[in-house]
């Protein structure tokens, strides 16, 4: 596979080719470090206002140690290549099924899984970050349905519960986060991130980042979550209801099913420009076996599980 690669978020230049004044390129911060990210730079970069983004604060590992950086990200829009460099061949990557199976299968992640599983039927919301290894983090402790996973630098991905009186389904916020989690991955690894959520009655999904790097420079303002927050509840509603929809998208309880779930996905994402950028798997306990699948959309926008091989 041939990808543009720039050795790092920065341009040609490097870690002092950019610099808040360079026209919305990145900028590195010098001796800053996870815990001690140092000042937000005061201002906007030239040529932007303060409405149209903001400073993020990311490191990432590119193999020769952990390089962090403030990055200006326009709200909900992309910014072009903030990387100079050419093509190089990339090394041969796994695909999503095989990546989420090894997540099910690590040791290191079965144990906080399981206890988010447990704790999706409790009230409040709970999530854990987890290494390229596996390795976790500690339990981060959410509000009612959501959870702000904080700091991300020097992890792939996290898991939360989402709770009974919720919904079981990412919400505008969950991909927001995960955009944040591929930032983080660097330019080779971008679509190593994911983000994962249990809840009631077993219902258990995956999303991956299949966009570019150049995707995941993309965030959302408060004021933008809260529309797509709006749209997300109406959606589900219309859904939800028989006089529109039968009993496709509902349990016999009236409850949001998984094909319900699974369409709100699709429309969501489209909603925040984020289609073929964010997959959906859904995973399924087979007695003591989890089985992956990839949740497509048919030729009518249909939900459709595909099952990993
Ligand atoms: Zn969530």
């Amino acid at each position: 596979m041939i990808i543009n690669i720039c050795g790092g978020p920065i341009g040609g230049g490097g870690p002092t080719g950019g610099g808040p004044t360079d026209g919305g390129m990145p900028t590195a911060c010098v001796g800053c470090t996870p815990s001690n990210p140092g000042p937000r730079p005061s201002d906007p970069p030239a040529g932007q206002s303060s409405d149209d983004g903001r400073w993020i604060f990311h490191c990432y590992d590119d193999g020769n140690g952990l390089k962090c950086y403030w990055f200006w990200v326009k709200f909900a829009n992309r910014l072009v290549n903030p990387c100079g460099g050419g093509n190089v061949v990339a090394p041969p990557q796994k695909t999503p099924c095989q990546k989420t199976k090894e997540i099910l299968e690590n040791p290191k992640t079965k144990p906080a899984i399981s206890f988010l599983k447990a704790n999706s039927s409790a009230g409040g919301e709970k999530g854990v970050m987890f290494k390229a290894d596996g390795t976790p983090s500690a339990i981060i402790q959410g509000g009612e349905h959501s959870v702000n996973f904080g700091d991300k630098s020097g992890y792939q991905g996290g898991y939360h519960n989402h709770t009974p009186t919720g919904t079981p389904m990412f919400s505008p916020g969950d991909f927001d986060q995960l955009l944040n989690f591929a930032l983080g991955q660097g330019n080779l690894t971008v679509t190593n991130a994911y983000l994962g959520m249990v809840a009631r009655n077993g219902m258990h999904y995956i999303i991956r980042f299949t966009g570019s790097y150049n995707d995941a420079l993309v965030t959302f303002s408060d004021t933008d979550l809260k529309k797509y927050r709006r749209d997300y509840r109406e959606i589900k509603k219309n859904l939800m209801d028989p006089e529109k929809n039968g009993s496709n998208y509902i349990n016999a309880d009236g409850s949001i099913n998984n094909k319900g779930v699974e369409k709100l996905f699709f429309e969501i994402t489209q909603n925040m420009n984020l289609s073929n950028k964010i997959s959906l798997q859904r995973i399924e306990n087979n007695g003591n076996v989890q089985s992956v699948q990839s949740i497509n959309l048919d030729a009518n926008n249909q939900p459709i599980p595909v099952p990993c091989s």
